[in-house]
């Protein structure tokens, strides 16, 4: 396969790379791919029909494209069922496969306040008929994600309120301690699936309380020890 180089020629001209912004500085974290955690909190794995016994832990992906960094949030077509859910989003920064537990945490460039948005009524077509869940979790858009603050900054956060608010009603209420597999594992089992490149975020689980959203709402969410996320669903 021929290498790009910097006289490569496309035939089209290529999308610029997705990135976000890095707390106290002016350099961007260039995102490469977006790995989601299911079901990794007890109560939320609870609220969605499941036993929350810890069973292995399962990963799905959104595309870069599904990333917003303007705190707007199109509603999306073909759905009447949108759900927030609040998640810690880890920004790789070493990448690695078959990573140890023990050393996942040096991996780690930082980390951010992410929603994993989901067309919750496609979800539950999807999972009755056994079909893929990208059009539930993978649209334009899905991955509203806050700047990053760097590990160096703030250390490895393991516990911290996680909270969402809509229109200052809080909906959902949680803490990084009630995560059924912590970062260091989720990187670990991740890692000896795909190899962990450079760029790639994790979001990590939600804890209870997903609920539908509707345009002219706002959502407001926080990681206590992280920072927060406000979105404007239009
Ligand atoms: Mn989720």
């Amino acid at each position: 396969m021929a290498q790009q180089t910097e006289s490569t020629q496309y035939v089209i001209a290529p999308e610029a790379p997705k990135s976000l912004a890095v707390a106290g500085t002016d350099r961007r974290f260039p995102v490469a791919r977006i790995f989601c955690v299911g079901r990794n909190y007890a109560d939320h794995a609870i609220e969605m029909g499941h036993d929350p016994d810890r069973e292995e832990p399962f990963f799905f992906m959104k595309p870069t494209s599904s990333l917003v960094t303007d705190g707007r949030f199109p509603y999306p077509s073909m759905t009447a069922d949108v759900h927030h859910e609040v998640e810690m989003v880890v920004a790789i920064g070493k990448g690695g496969r078959d990573i140890a537990v023990a050393d996942a945490l040096d991996h780690i460039y930082g980390y951010g306040v992410g929603l994993d948005m989901t067309r919750r009524d496609l979800q539950a077509v999807a999972k009755k008929q056994g079909r893929p869940w990208e059009t539930a979790k993978a649209f334009d858009a899905s991955a509203p994600c806050s700047s990053l603050v760097a590990a160096s900054a703030i250390g490895h956060p393991d516990k911290g309120a996680v909270t969402l608010a809509v229109d200052g009603d809080i909906r959902q209420q949680g803490n990084l301690d009630q995560m059924i597999w912590k970062t260091p594992e989720i990187i670990s089992y991740l890692s000896g699936l795909f190899e962990l490149l450079p760029g790639d975020l994790i979001m990590t689980g939600t804890p209870a309380g997903v609920a539908a959203v509707s345009r002219g709402q706002r959502m407001e969410a926080t990681i206590e020890g992280i920072g927060s996320l406000t979105v404007d669903v239009i």
